[in-house]
């Protein structure tokens, strides 16, 4: 039997292995495991956590501009690696190579973000705030921050992270989702080609195991993380009660609304590609369409159900088709579990996507778009992440209706709106409890130099991912206050607060 390629860890700037548990890496469009991955124990985290901490203090004292050159070079070797870090995603992941390549370009623009760090690092400086006293507050580096990533986005969720947390003088331990671990694993690579001292970034793979190591370890001083609610929630508690700096970003169930005097048929084609893109596994996605009266319900059921009939579903590896594979069996399973439980709920299934066959890929983890109508607000389907090519369209009579579920429902991490009325859209994005706003755009992620952040159970934590929010997250401040009394001045003592009173 041929043994299967084997992912290790990469710790002090060598593969190393470590730990000796092994979990399957599967490309779901064949349906097989086509890799295998070793799962870090606590002594390989700790080992990567003592190498980072090691790499701190002369990284802390590189320049910035030296640090954000390693940026610059990065991009450079990102882009002229593209066709093989998208290949590994794809093989892994499933989604096909375009959206691939829009995920990679994404985080190459959150790298060219990086490498501004020492214009954003500048901090700021006050003359004269006293007699012969200046002050000032700059940004220092926390340490060893942490990086936990989840298998939607196996690429641009780690850059969101760690480029600006190294640019700002951190050194950084990954640990990517274990499911498609191997294009992170090739970026982290590169960064080292780039000029990353051994140490600066390493990248642990493992599960449970790995990611408690890092929470408890007293040398990490910050955890990013991004995943489902559940864990999210899980991360944020226990990193805090182990005195950390934590964000975690969760899950979500984002509603489309779509006003009566909207473009209907642009509208349709951006739900299109809002909720079957990437299979639906893209915590942005639109799963639910709150339709405004029955005359729109029925223009968006039939314009989605046409457009649906056109699409093709099968290998990400093949340009011609628009939506590849779920990401494991179990997640299929799970997915396809939604559709019957909307079916026994008494949603109305208008598109049966679960038949599909994709011809020469009989175990691939393929489900075709399922489109339901009627969908209620008690329902299982409406009220959960099904995470999965599930779109459900909902008939309210109002904007204000509509607006009163989203601002109900326990997620808040996108919306959008597709109307011509800029007074409806203004109200809609003024009152809407959501962290990220489309108006007629409908998956408004925000660009690398604005930060990303849902509401409610979509983030635990106060500080948003990447963009200028980031500089704040992987750095702390500090205010200095000097005085420099001139030769020969001499004061006595003060013991009443001062002020410039
Ligand atoms: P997940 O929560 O299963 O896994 C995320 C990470 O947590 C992985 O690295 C995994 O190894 C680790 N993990 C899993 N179980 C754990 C446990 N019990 N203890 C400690 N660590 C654990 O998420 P996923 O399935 O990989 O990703 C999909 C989810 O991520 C969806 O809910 C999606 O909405 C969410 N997501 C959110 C955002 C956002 O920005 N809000 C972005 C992308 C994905």
């Amino acid at each position: 039997m041929n043994e299967l390629p084997l992912i290790q860890h990469l710790i002090d700037g060598q593969l190393v292995a470590g730990g000796n548990r092994l979990a399957d890496v599967f490309n779901p469009a064949t349906g097989k495991a086509e890799k295998r991955l070793l799962l870090a124990d606590t002594v390989t985290v700790e080992k990567a956590i003592a190498s980072a901490h090691a790499a701190y203090p002369a990284w802390r004292a590189t320049p910035p501009l030296k640090r954000a050159r390693v940026m610059s070079k990065l991009k450079v070797l990102l882009e002229e690696n593209a066709e093989q870090i998208c290949a590994l995603l794809t093989a892994e992941h499933g989604k096909v190579l375009s959206d691939s390549m829009g995920e990679l370009q994404r985080g190459i623009e959150n790298v060219e973000y990086a490498s501004y760090a020492p214009e954003l690092l500048k901090g700021e400086h006050s003359k004269n705030v006293g007699p012969s006293m200046d002050s000032w507050s700059e940004f220092q580096p926390l340490g060893v921050a942490a990086g936990i990533t989840p298998f939607n986005f196996p690429v641009m969720v780690p850059l969101w992270m760690w480029p600006m947390a190294i640019a700002c003088g951190n050194t950084f331990v990954l640990k990517p989702s274990e499911r498609d671990p191997s294009s992170a694993l090739l970026v982290a690579e590169l960064a080292l080609q780039a000029g990353l001292p051994p140490g600066v970034l390493n990248v642990v793979n493992g599960d449970k195991e790995a990611v408690d190591a890092l929470l408890v370890d007293k040398r990490v001083q910050a955890v990013s993380f991004v995943g489902s609610t559940a864990i999210a929630e899980y991360i944020y508690a226990t990193g805090c009660a182990h005195g950390k700096r934590v964000q975690a970003l969760g899950g979500a169930k984002n509603h489309a609304v779509v006003m009566p005097d909207a473009d209907i048929d642009n509208a349709v084609n951006a739900l299109m590609g809002a909720a079957y893109g990437s299979c639906g596994e893209r915590c942005m996605a639109i799963p639910l369409v709150l339709a405004v009266g029955d005359a729109t319900a029925d223009a968006v059921v039939a314009g989605l159900k046409a457009a649906i009939a056109k699409m093709k579903v099968g290998p990400g590896t093949d340009a011609a088709n628009d939506m590849g594979p779920l990401v494991t069996k179990q997640h299929f399973e799970k997915v396809k579990g939604y559709v019957e439980q909307g079916i026994k709920e008494g949603a109305k299934l208008v598109v049966d996507g679960r038949d599909v066959k994709v011809e020469g890929h009989k175990d691939g983890f393929f489900l075709g778009a399922c489109l339901f109508d009627n969908v209620k607000p008690g329902m299982k389907i409406y009220q959960e992440e099904i995470f999965g090519p599930v779109l459900g369209v909902m008939r309210v009579k109002t904007l204000q209706e509509g607006m009163d579920l989203i601002n109900a429902h326990e997620y808040g991490n996108g919306t959008c709106i597709f109307t011509r009325d800029g007074e409806a859209a203004r109200y809609f994005s003024e009152h809407i409890l959501v962290g990220m706003v489309g108006i007629n755009v409908p998956l408004p992620v925000p660009v690398a130099y604005h930060s990303f952040g849902g509401w409610k159970r979509s983030l635990f934590g106060d500080l948003s991912a990447y963009g200028p929010d980031a500089v704040r997250f992987y750095s702390k401040r500090k205010t200095i206050t000097q005085r420099w009394l001139s030769a020969g001045v001499r004061e006595g003592a003060v013991f009443s607060f001062p002020t410039n009173r």
